[in-house]
């Protein structure tokens, strides 16, 4: 069912993982994408893989943490596509460490690009929700974010810090028919989480009740139901797909 038909979505990190699934999931509903990554080579497979869906689907390198980079990108996204219906702020990182050993690069880095690059792509987009009155913004967040994770401090800061953005945003948007909701995944098999050692991966599965990892179909899932017509009443939720971690 083409739930999506003539809408535009933006997916950042969309070149790999969980922003790749999204942007193909949200594509085989009848989404047209633009693919945002690091590099425009990031996005090839993702684009291709959109356009064999029989979407149209563009590619744009941003740095999501950069004002100037996402200014321009996003002035490049409206001039290709015409109109953004949809906003998947996914594009984040991972520098773990305690906190005794967390140096300030590595905060910066962690909040740089999974805080404020999530406020500077809703800010350069809400200009254009709010003339059309619609529009349909998800933040991937974290289980971690919720329940916080030692040698996370970074990840879980920038990662609460999305679900307290997103509940504000979703205040000041309501209004004019935007929602803005965000999901806390919990561990999914990406390149992220590949480095996770056997036997932190062994007592890992112990804190999941479904006992496996997630698969970024199922995060992408999710994305889908909160940008279709289905949760039209849903806004500054937070959803946790996450095995059941965080109950
Ligand atoms: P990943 O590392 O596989 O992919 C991240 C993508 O984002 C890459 O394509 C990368 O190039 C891009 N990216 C990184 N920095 C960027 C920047 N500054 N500007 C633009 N693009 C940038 O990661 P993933 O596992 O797919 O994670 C995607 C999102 O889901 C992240 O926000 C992550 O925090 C979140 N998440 C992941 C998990 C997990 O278990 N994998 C769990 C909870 C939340």
């Amino acid at each position: 069912m083409n739930q999506l038909a003539n809408q535009v979505a933006v997916v950042t990190g969309a070149g790999r993982g969980i922003g790749q699934a999204i942007a193909l999931k949200l594509a085989a509903a009848g989404a047209d994408i633009a693919c945002v990554d690091l590099k425009l080579e990031f996005c090839e497979e993702t684009v291709q893989k959109a356009q064999a869906l029989g979407r149209k689907a563009w590619a744009f390198a941003a740095n999501v943490s950069e004002a100037a980079s996402v200014t321009t990108a996003v002035e490049q996204i409206l001039a290709a596509t015409g109109k953004v219906d949809i906003l998947v702020n996914n594009a984040g990182i991972t520098k773990d460490g305690l906190l005794m050993r967390m140096s300030e690069a590595d905060w910066d880095a962690v909040l740089d690009i999974n805080l404020k690059g999530t406020f500077l792509f809703t800010k350069a987009f809400s200009r254009s929700f709010l003339k059309q009155q619609s529009g349909r913004i998800v933040n991937i967040a974290s289980v971690i974010g919720i329940m916080g994770n030692a040698g996370q401090c970074n990840y879980g800061a920038s990662k609460a810090g999305v679900i307290g953005f997103t509940k504000s945003v979703a205040r000041e948007l309501a209004s004019r028919g935007i929602t803005v909701n965000a999901i806390a995944p919990g561990f999914i098999e990406t390149a992220m989480t590949a480095k996770i050692s056997p036997e932190a991966r062994e007592a890992l599965l112990k804190q999941i009740p479904l006992g496996t990892l997630g698969q970024p179909d199922d995060v992408a899932d999710a994305v889908l139901f909160l940008a279709s017509p289905a949760a039209r009443y849903i806004t500054g939720q937070v959803l946790p797909v996450d095995g059941g971690m965080a109950m």
